[in-house]
């Protein structure tokens, strides 16, 4: 059985794998159809992302087809689509004791700690797969990404007379923006990109040319005040370390983009706003049947950023591009062939 392998910061090469057992009690066996990629992907190829070991099956934006399920299964049949939810937590820590399985303290994230989906079939906990009768391929393995910014709004949940500052408009920050649709709230997004400003704004949303003076223009936006609740989607320290001034007085910063370093803040002005602070990290099984039913009764979408899905053999030569924001492409996609 193939697979494409990241064998090193830079190289990708097919390798064989042997063919899945049978799938154990509470697993189901599943082929993949569609591959999202994402900045974690990105991170790993450039060598940059944190505790991460190669060789490595990269993916964990998945669509999947249910192809056997083993014994005790009642939440999936064969021939199933359904998205998957590569958080693998361990079920007995504090955390998920709590229900907080996104941040389990031995996580283990498909596609980054364990092999992931660019493959024919793989073995996956039942529970952690999520059907849906009517959503496409594309859709499917757009779920995980739209969960992110789903569980980084569920941190603050905004209410509509909230003004909201959303930094970054690559698919993070567009999921965070959907968040903001479903919720009914009109925020800003603010970027340095302009293919990604230019893309935002064509999807209707008020931008924030972040290359400028950000503040005044921000104030301007908001009738002379600065956003209530700011989301950080950006994994960039520079940007992270600035957006505390871009909170209100009795604000909330969210950060949903993760630097794997060292964020400061001058704390006068993080005490003189009393600003809270919340990380955000995955998401739960209730943002997966949250962001399923929103995108199943058409209340969000994802169409507009995702790519033309490439073929397998195609990834390679593609990666150089789809790390380059201004290359516009928000949402690249494989399709791996059946
Ligand atoms: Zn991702
Ligand atoms: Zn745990």
């Amino acid at each position: 059985m193939k697979a494409l392998c990241l064998t090193q910061p830079g190289q990708f090469d097919f390798n064989d794998l042997p063919e899945p057992a049978d799938p154990a009690p509470g697993q189901a066996l599943v082929r993949i159809h569609r591959i999202g990629i994402c900045g974690t992907d990105l991170h790993a190829y450039q060598g940059r992302q944190t505790f991460f070991t190669y060789p490595r099956v990269l993916g964990h934006e998945l669509a999947v087809e249910v192809l056997k399920t083993g014994a005790g299964v009642s939440n999936l049949t064969p021939g199933q689509f359904c998205s998957v939810e590569p958080f693998m937590n361990c079920g007995g820590c504090p955390a998920c004791r709590l229900g907080k399985t996104n941040c389990c303290e031995f996580m283990r994230t498909l596609g980054v700690h364990v092999d992931g989906g660019m493959t024919e079939r793989i073995l996956l906990p039942a529970a952690k797969l999520h059907p849906s009768g009517s959503l496409t391929l594309d859709h499917l393995a757009a779920v995980e990404p739209l969960c992110i910014g789903a569980h980084a709004w569920a941190r603050v949940e905004p209410a509509a007379s909230d003004s909201v500052l959303v930094i970054g408009a690559g698919p993070i920050g567009l999921a965070v923006m959907e968040a903001a649709r479903a919720a009914l709230v009109q925020p800003l997004v603010m970027e340095v990109s302009r293919a990604r400003l230019a893309h935002a704004a064509w999807m209707g949303w008020k931008t924030i040319d972040g290359r400028a003076e950000a503040e005044e223009q921000i104030r301007q936006a908001l009738g002379g005040s600065l956003p209530r609740m700011v989301f950080d989607c950006t994994g960039n320290p520079h940007s992270m370390m600035a957006c505390f001034r871009l909170v209100a007085h009795g604000g909330a910063l969210v950060f949903v983009g993760h630097y794997p370093g060292e964020i400061t803040f001058q704390n006068p002005n993080f005490h003189a706003r009393e600003i809270s602070l919340y990380a955000s990290r995955n998401a739960t099984a209730s943002d997966f049947r949250r962001v399923m039913g929103l995108l199943e009764s058409g209340r969000i979408d994802v169409k507009p950023w995702l790519a033309r899905p490439v073929t397998p053999e195609e990834v390679s030569g593609q990666f150089s591009i789809w790390l380059d924001p201004e290359a516009g492409i928000i949402k690249p996609m494989i399709a791996w062939p059946a």
